[in-house]
C-alpha cells in the first residue's frame, strides 16, 4: 500500500500488506538496541577520589570539653566525649570550630 506524504506529493514510506508492522519493528529494534559502551581503560579506578578539607581534633591534649564548638558547627558534626569527637562525614570544612576554639586543639585537614 502506498501512502501519501503530508505534502502530496506521494513520495512516502510504502507500507506492506501488514500495515505499519514492519516500521514497528523497526521502531522497537531501535528503541531496544544497546546504548554504546565508553571505551574505559580496565586500569581505570571505579571511582576516583576527592580531598575533602575537614576539621580534626588536632590537639587533643588542649581541649578541655567546654562545648563551644559544638555549639558552633552548623552541621552538627561535633560531640562531646572525653574531647571533641568531630564525624567527618558530616563536617563540610566550613572551619568555625576552628575559629571559635579558644584552646587551639582544633585545625582544618586534607583527608
Ligand atoms: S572549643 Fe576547643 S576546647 Fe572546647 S570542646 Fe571544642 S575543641 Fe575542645
Ligand atoms: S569545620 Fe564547620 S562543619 Fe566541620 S566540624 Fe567545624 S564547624 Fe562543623
Amino acid at each position: 500500500m502506498r501512502q501519501r506524504c503530508r505534502d502530496g506529493s506521494g513520495r512516502g514510506a510504502t507500507l506492506g500488506p501488514a500495515g505499519g508492522a514492519g516500521l514497528a519493528r523497526g521502531l522497537a529494534a531501535a528503541v531496544i538496541a544497546p546504548a554504546p559502551v565508553a571505551n574505559v581503560p580496565a586500569s581505570a579506578p571505579a571511582v576516583v577520589a576527592r580531598a575533602r578539607t575537614v576539621a580534626i581534633v588536632a590537639r587533643s591534649g588542649s581541649c578541655i570539653a567546654c562545648g563551644v564548638c559544638v555549639d558552633t558547627c552548623p552541621r552538627d558534626a561535633i560531640t562531646l566525649e572525653e574531647t571533641a569527637v568531630i564525624d567527618p562525614p558530616l563536617c563540610n570544612g566550613c572551619g568555625l570550630c576552628v575559629n571559635d576554639c579558644s584552646y587551639g586543639a582544633l585545625a582544618l585537614a586534607e583527608v
